[in-house]
C-alpha cells in the first residue's frame, strides 16, 4: 500500500489524531510534528525516497478503516468474557472507586486508580515497565510539554499521574520498546490503545512484550493551544509556559470544579499560578469542543473497548460532590479484577459495584456526541460525497431533531474557529480577541440549551399535574 493513500484519505481529510503508529514502523518515511494549530500530525521526512513509501501504515492507523475495528479486536481479545454491551464493549465487571492507600488519589486526576493499577501490576510482578505520559521541559529541539515515556520504577510510575489534555504520540516510545526487552503495560486514549493493538498484530515483538493495555475514557483530545489558553488566563503568556497540571483539585468544590496550575516565566522570573475553578474562566465547557482534533468527532469508542481495563471519572451525582475524585472502572481482564477485589478486602481501595447502565450514564454526553451526534455528522459527509473513516455508527440525518443538529453544527464551528482565532489572538497578543470572536457562536449555542431546559421543566410539570 502506498503511503500517499493514507495522506489522501485520513490526513488530508483531517481524520488523523497524530498517534504516530504509522511513524513507528521500521523504515517509515513519516515523522510526527506540530502543525500550525499545534496539533501533532504526520509529515513525510524531507530526505526520504520512493523506496520506503509502501509501509503498512494503513494497517496500523486507527482511522484508515483498512484494519479491524473495535468490535473485531474486542471479539478476538475478550469474547470469552461474554457480557458485550453496545456502548461499553466487553465488560466483565464495572465499578466506581478510589484509592485509599498512599497518595495515589491526592496525586491523581480522579480517584488515583490509573497510577495505582499500574503500580499494582508492577508490584505483583506482572510487568517491568509502564508506557505512559510524563512532563517534558520544553526547549527548541523538543517544544512539547508532555510525551510518552517508559517508567521502570515505582517512583516513575507515580510521577506519570494526572490527565494530559495535550497532543502526544507514540512513535519514539514504540521504537524503544522494540529495542528494550521486557514486559510492558501501555496506557492510552481509546484510539491510541487501538493503534497499539493494531501494531501488536503486525509485530510479534510488540505482541510478546506489551502484556496489558489500560484505556482512559475519552471526551476528545486537544491541541497544545488548550494549555496555552489556561496559562494565558492566569497571566502566563503561552510562549513562556513551562508546565501545566490540567486537573488541580480544589478543596470545598465538587470533583468537576477543578482548576489548573501553570508554571511559567513572568518578567524573567519563574512563577506558579493556581486558577480558580475553571468554570469561572473562559473555555471550560467541554461541549464547545475548543481546540479539538477533528478526528475526535469521527470516533465511536468512548471507553477504550480494546483495553484490558478502562478508567474514567465517575460523573454521577453520588460521587461528583467529593472533590477528591472517584473513578469509573470497566474490567476486561480477570487478573486485574482479582487485584482490585483483593485490595478492597484489605481496605486499601474503595470499590462499589456499578451496573453497565450507570457507567454509561456517567458518560452520557460523550455517548450522545459519538452515537446520535456522529450519525448526523456522517450524514453530512455522505451528502457531500466526501470520504470518511468507516464507523460502526451508520449515517442518518434522522438521528437527532433539528435543534440538536444546530447544536452539533455549532460545536463543529466552535472547534474549527477556536484553532483559527487563537492564532490571531496570539499574533495580536490579545486574549479578548478569541473571546469576542467566539462569543456569537457561544451565545447561540447556549440559547438552544436554554430553551430545551425550559421545555424540559415544562414537560416535567405537565407530567406531574396531568
Ligand atoms: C484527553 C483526555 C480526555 C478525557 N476525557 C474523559 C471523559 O470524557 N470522561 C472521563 O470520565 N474521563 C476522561 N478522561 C480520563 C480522566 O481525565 C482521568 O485521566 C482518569 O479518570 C484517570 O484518573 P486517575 O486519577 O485514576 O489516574 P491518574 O492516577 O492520574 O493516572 C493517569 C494515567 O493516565 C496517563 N495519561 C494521562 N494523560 C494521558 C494521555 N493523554 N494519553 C495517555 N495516557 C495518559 C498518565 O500517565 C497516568 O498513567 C480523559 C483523559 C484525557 C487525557
Amino acid at each position: 500500500m502506498h503511503i500517499q493513500d493514507l495522506f489522501k484519505t485520513v490526513v488530508n481529510g483531517g481524520y488523523c489524531i497524530g498517534c504516530g503508529a504509522c511513524a513507528s514502523l521500521s523504515d517509515s518515511p513519516i515523522e510526527i510534528r506540530f502543525d500550525e494549530d499545534k496539533k501533532l500530525q504526520p509529515y513525510i521526512k524531507q530526505d526520504d525516497t520512493e523506496d520506503n513509501m509502501t509501509v503498512s501504515a494503513l494497517l496500523v492507523c486507527p482511522f484508515s478503516g483498512k484494519s479491524k475495528n473495535e468490535d473485531e479486536i474486542g471479539e478476538e481479545l475478550y469474547s470469552k468474557i461474554g457480557n458485550k454491551n453496545d456502548k461499553l464493549g466487553y465488560a466483565a465487571a464495572t465499578y466506581a472507586g478510589f484509592v485509599k492507600e498512599a497518595s495515589f488519589r491526592e496525586n491523581g486526576s480522579s480517584g488515583g486508580m490509573g497510577s495505582w493499577i499500574m503500580a499494582e501490576l508492577f508490584r505483583e510482578g506482572y510487568i517491568d515497565s509502564v508506557i505512559h505520559i510524563h512532563s517534558n521541559t520544553p526547549d527548541e529541539n523538543n517544544p512539547k510539554l508532555f510525551q510518552y515515556t517508559i517508567s521502570s520504577t515505582l517512583e516513575d510510575i507515580y510521577a506519570g499521574a494526572k490527565s494530559r489534555y495535550y497532543p502526544i504520540e507514540l512513535s519514539a516510545v514504540i521504537k524503544e520498546v522494540k529495542e528494550r526487552p521486557g514486559r510492558y503495560a501501555f496506557v492510552g486514549l481509546p484510539c491510541f490503545v487501538k493503534s497499539v493493538r493494531l501494531l501488536m498484530m503486525q509485530d510479534p515483538i510488540l505482541k510478546e512484550r506489551i502484556l496489558f493495555c489500560m484505556g482512559l475514557v475519552c471526551g476528545h483530545l486537544k491541541s497544545a493551544h488548550f494549555a496555552s489558553m489556561w496559562a494565558w488566563q492566569v497571566g502566563i503568556f503561552p510562549d513562556n509556559l513551562i508546565s501545566i497540571d490540567f486537573r488541580t483539585k480544589l478543596k470545598d468544590y465538587g470533583a468537576n470544579q477543578y482548576g489548573i496550575t501553570a508554571k511559567g516565566l513572568v518578567e524573567g522570573k519563574a512563577i506558579t499560578r493556581v486558577s480558580p475553578p475553571l468554570k469561572e474562566l473562559f473555555g471550560a465547557d467541554w461541549g464547545w469542543g475548543l481546540f479539538k482534533y477533528k478526528a475526535c468527532d469521527y470516533c465511536d469508542d468512548v471507553v477504550a473497548e480494546t483495553a484490558d481495563v478502562t478508567i474514567g471519572d465517575a460523573w454521577l451525582p453520588q460521587y461528583v460532590k467529593d472533590a477528591e475524585g472517584t473513578n469509573v472502572i470497566i474490567i476486561r481482564d480477570e487478573r486485574i479484577n482479582n487485584i482490585l477485589n483483593k485490595a478492597k478486602s484489605q481496605n486499601r481501595i474503595h470499590l462499589d459495584k456499578l451496573t453497565p447502565d450507570q457507567v454509561i450514564s456517567s458518560q452520557s454526553s460523550g455517548f450522545a456526541h459519538r452515537r446520535e451526534g456522529l450519525s448526523y455528522r456522517l450524514s453530512l459527509l455522505e451528502k457531500a460525497s466526501q470520504w470518511y473513516p468507516p464507523k460502526r455508527v451508520q449515517p442518518s440525518d434522522k438521528a437527532v431533531d433539528n435543534k440538536t443538529k444546530r447544536k452539533l453544527d455549532l460545536r463543529i464551528i466552535l472547534s474549527e474557529k477556536s484553532h483559527e482565532y487563537f492564532k490571531e489572538a496570539l499574533a495580536k497578543k490579545s486574549f479578548d480577541l478569541l473571546k469576542t470572536k467566539l462569543m456569537p457562536f457561544i451565545n447561540e449555542y447556549y440559547q438552544l440549551y436554554k430553551t430545551s431546559y425550559v421545555k424540559k421543566i415544562f414537560t416535567r410539570l405537565k407530567k406531574r399535574f396531568l
